[in-house]
């Protein structure tokens, strides 16, 4: 599902270098990307095995992985923009492997003429990796906060070296404490 145009309004194309992915929080009932990789699930589509339609609803099947050949797309892309990264999965999903992630930085730091947003609902792996990822200005970190319960994401983003930091509050499916900015 690599799409040069993307729907979503804070970003103008979507990257997705790695499929698949598990829930980990409330958050993660309103997943429109399970839904559409259970819907292109089938023999020989994009989604094979990574997702399924059971009785509860579409459901992903714990299966991760990288897509090589979509590695180097952006470096093709000469037009610059805005990209989101991995909205068919999280790139600091426990599936995915640091020289992995690794990679898909390494494409974001060499394609410098666009801006990537990344964004995770696993910030303890995102900090735990801090230290071995290159954090060039073009990489905006996010991490989504859906409710008081996963505050310790902001903390974690906090910690990081990425310049630009961002935060998702969608869905937003209770209260938040204040947040300081410092
Ligand atoms: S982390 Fe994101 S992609 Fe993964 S299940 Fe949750 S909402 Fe969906």
């Amino acid at each position: 599902m690599a799409s040069q145009s993307s729907k979503i309004e804070w970003t103008e194309s979507t990257w997705n270098p790695v499929r698949g992915c598990t829930r980990v929080s409330e958050g993660c009932r309103f997943c429109y990307a399970e839904r559409i990789a259970a819907r292109f699930s089938g023999k020989g589509m994009a989604y094979e095995g990574l997702a399924e339609n059971t009785k509860a609803g579409p459901r992903w099947t714990q299966q991760v992985r990288l897509i090589p050949e979509l590695l180097d797309q952006p470096l093709k892309w000469k037009k610059s923009r805005r990209i989101f990264v991995n909205s068919m999965s999280d790139l600091f999903h426990e599936k995915v492997k640091l020289s992995e992630i690794q990679k898909v930085f390494s494409v974001m730091e060499k394609a410098n003429s666009h801006q990537f947003q990344v964004l995770t609902k696993r910030a303890d792996r995102l900090l735990e990796y801090n230290s071995k990822l290159p954090w060039p200005t073009n990489i905006w970190m996010g991490v989504s906060v859906e409710d008081e319960r996963v505050t310790d994401r902001i903390d974690a983003l906090r910690q990081t070296d990425a310049h630009i930091k961002f935060l998702s509050l969608e869905p937003l499916l209770g209260a938040l404490p204040d947040l300081k900015t410092e």
